[in-house]
């Protein structure tokens, strides 16, 4: 049952994002399924370098065990411990909204959807505490039509290109809660937070910053505004630049913590060429 449900959902991922090859079900042939694109890993490695957040403890991976094991053949096997808000991952609506959906009560239809990139990058060289507004995202539909139904909105500030760098990418080296007020980089503005909640039907907002709030947020308000409307967020998001503005489609799952306010989360894109 499980791996019916596994094609079937690749079944759906590969028709409705990628132009597929199609092949009847049934036809013994390799491939069936091998979508017209280049896909793309918008995720980071975990190790003690992600980025997480000043007051968090860093990710840990440790060895159990490595090497020829008394059998005679090799194994290994590690450990690994997270906070859940650090490297690429998600933020599930409960991590600003009481009651709202937690990790594993997220339909997964939200996980995945269009692609709409929207590059902001020279404004925020001019300012590193750049809040994206309403008027980028009108910019984007001018050139581009309406943001579709189920798109996955990615913002593209450029900061990626200083991960791991703690201090280009954060604004400090600092850790603890002393280097919160330090922090500085780019994030979405609360009125264009309400504005895709309130005018467009999306799946999910992500960038490559450590937060959808700027660095410099006191209140969090972006965050507050998305999860109310239980929509969900990705951060730390990895080579946005290799994105075109549209024709992309992403896939974007996290480990399904029970309760989890947010996850480690693997996002994969489908460029059609
Ligand atoms: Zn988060």
């Amino acid at each position: 049952m499980k791996s019916l449900m596994f094609s079937v959902l690749f079944v759906f991922v590969f028709v409705s994002g990628c132009n597929v090859k199609k092949t009847e079900i049934g036809e013994s042939q390799k491939n069936s399924f091998s979508p017209k694109g280049n896909w793309i890993d918008l995720t980071y490695s975990f190790d003690e370098e992600s980025v997480y957040w000043p007051t968090n403890i860093p990710f840990k991976h440790e060895t159990v065990f490595e090497g020829i094991n008394d059998k005679g053949y090799f194994y290994s096997s590690y450990k690994f411990s997270a906070e859940e808000h650090g490297g690429t991952h998600f933020d599930a609506p409960n991590h600003f909204g009481q009651n709202k959906n937690s990790v594993e009560k997220i339909p997964v239809e939200q996980f995945m959807g269009e692609g709409v990139v929207v590059n902001v990058t020279e404004a925020v060289l001019k300012n590193r505490d750049y809040q994206i507004t309403v008027a980028d995202l009108k910019n984007w539909e001018n050139q581009h039509g309406l943001i579709p139904e189920g798109a996955i909105v990615l913002l593209y500030t450029g900061f990626g290109k200083f991960y791991t760098d703690k201090v280009s990418y954060t604004g400090t080296a600092k850790s603890g809660a002393s280097a919160v007020p330090e922090l500085h980089f780019p994030g979405l503005h609360p009125d264009a937070a309400k504005w895709l909640a309130a005018e467009r039907k999306i799946n999910a907002v992500g960038l490559d910053t450590p937060s959808i709030d700027y660095g410099q947020s006191q209140d969090f308000m972006t965050h507050r505004i998305l999860c109310d409307k239980n929509m969900t967020m990705y951060e730390n998001v990895a080579n946005l630049e290799k994105l075109p503005p549209k024709g992309s489609w992403i896939i974007a799952l996290p480990m399904k913590i029970k309760g989890g306010s947010g996850a480690p989360l693997r996002i994969i894109a489908c460029v059609s060429n």
